[in-house]
């Protein structure tokens, strides 16, 4: 998608520093931080909802949850961590493109 910003982020097209890249997703740090860290996980193919999910989507977000847990020690969630994944115009999802929030680096309210 021409206009996406994490699409843009992935081409390069906006400046960001990916903390973590393979074939399949990557990692930012969100440039709104509502934790003390808090970090967003990018499957690089341009898609809104969990309702789009080809079978490899699906296969892709599962493998990142996976990686969620790998890397997290390396980005400071130790204690644990809060994953979310907004949807939609009440759901908050402000970026059309899938993305998993990972939040921590400290106790968070409930
Ligand atoms: P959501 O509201 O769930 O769609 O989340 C979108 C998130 O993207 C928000 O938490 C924003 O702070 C974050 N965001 C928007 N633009 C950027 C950017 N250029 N770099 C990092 N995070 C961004
Ligand atoms: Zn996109």
């Amino acid at each position: 998608m021409n206009d996406c910003i994490f699409c843009k982020i992935d081409r390069g097209e906006i400046p960001s520093q990916k903390l973590y890249e393979d074939e399949e997703i990557f990692v930012i740090k969100d440039i709104s931080p509502k934790a003390k860290c808090h970090y967003l996980f990018i499957p690089k193919r341009h898609y809104k909802l969990l309702g789009e999910m080809t079978d490899e989507d699906q296969a892709i977000l599962a493998r990142t949850f996976a990686k969620i847990a790998a890397l997290a020690p390396k980005l400071g969630l130790d204690g644990g961590y809060r994953v979310v994944i907004n949807q939609g115009e009440d759901g908050g999802q402000t970026v059309p493109h899938l993305h998993i929030h990972v939040l921590g680096g400290e106790k968070l309210p409930i």
